[in-house]
């Protein structure tokens, strides 16, 4: 099992009470698959995904990504997880905007030693004529490939993307999940995918339903819908 999350727990201290935002999760996700997580605003998403990448710890229950014990690494040894093995899109593609879209690919530490060079995940993305631009120059839709391209740039074993498409449109968000179904083809990259929209559960190996810190339901589906064919 690549992802193995058991009995995870994390509250959080509001003033003088305490809240459980992970009420024991449990959930797999085997390698070169993705999965969606699926629930309304405030259930425990982004605190879920941020934990399995390691911003975040829990404060009971495992977590082992590809082997990795996670939950049991020191600070240290959690950048260095973080920064070989997880790649992070996020909903407001966090671009520099005082860098070129080059330079935002290779602000990445230790480009150096990336398997994968700029020009190359730029290729892949279809933003290889944007290199010399600024992200306030590019739609939104054109900043998300380029935090894919950033994400992907290290070839990590983990893809983690939160609400990746909250801020696009219906065709541009089916254009970047399809670029996520083709990076997770093209390198094997593993990819679990936070969302709130029901609809783009049909693109995922596995969806997990969130509700208040609880995974509900589990589907793992039979057939895969390639992301330009979703029906909104
Ligand atoms: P989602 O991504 O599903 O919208 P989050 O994981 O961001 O949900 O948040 C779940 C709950 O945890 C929310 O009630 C939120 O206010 C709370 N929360 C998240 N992060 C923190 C934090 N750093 N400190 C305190 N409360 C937090
Ligand atoms: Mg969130």
């Amino acid at each position: 099992m690549f992802i193995d999350v058991s009995n995870l727990k994390k509250s959080y201290p509001s003033g003088v009470v305490i809240t459980e935002v992970l009420k024991g999760i449990g959930m797999k996700l085997e390698k070169r698959e993705i999965g969606v997580i699926l629930g309304p605003s405030g259930s425990g998403k982004s605190t879920l995904m941020n934990i399995i990448g390691g911003i975040d710890r829990c404060d009971s229950g495992r977590v082992i990504v590809d082997g990795i014990e996670v939950n049991d690494l020191n600070d240290d040894r959690l950048i260095d997880y973080r920064r070989e093995h997880v790649g992070f899109v996020f909903q407001f593609y966090n671009l520099v905007p005082d860098l070129t879209v080059g330079e935002n690919i290779e602000v990445v530490s230790n480009i150096s030693k990336s398997p994968l060079n700029t020009d190359e995940v730029l290729t892949a993305v279809e933003m290889r004529d944007k290199k010399y631009r600024f992200p306030r120059e590019l739609s939104g839709g054109e900043q998300q490939r380029v935090s894919i391209a950033r994400a992907i740039v290290k070839n990590p074993k983990l893809l983690l993307c939160d609400e990746p498409t909250g801020a696009l449109d219906y065709d541009t968000s089916r254009s970047i999940l399809r670029l996520l179904q083709q990076v997770n083809q093209k390198y094997g990259t593993t990819i679990l995918m936070i969302t709130h929209n029901a609809a783009i559960a049909a693109m995922a190996n596995r969806v997990f339903k969130l509700r208040s810190g609880e995974i509900v339901e589990e589907t793992v589906n039979q057939t895969i819908v390639p992301a330009e064919r979703i029906e909104w």
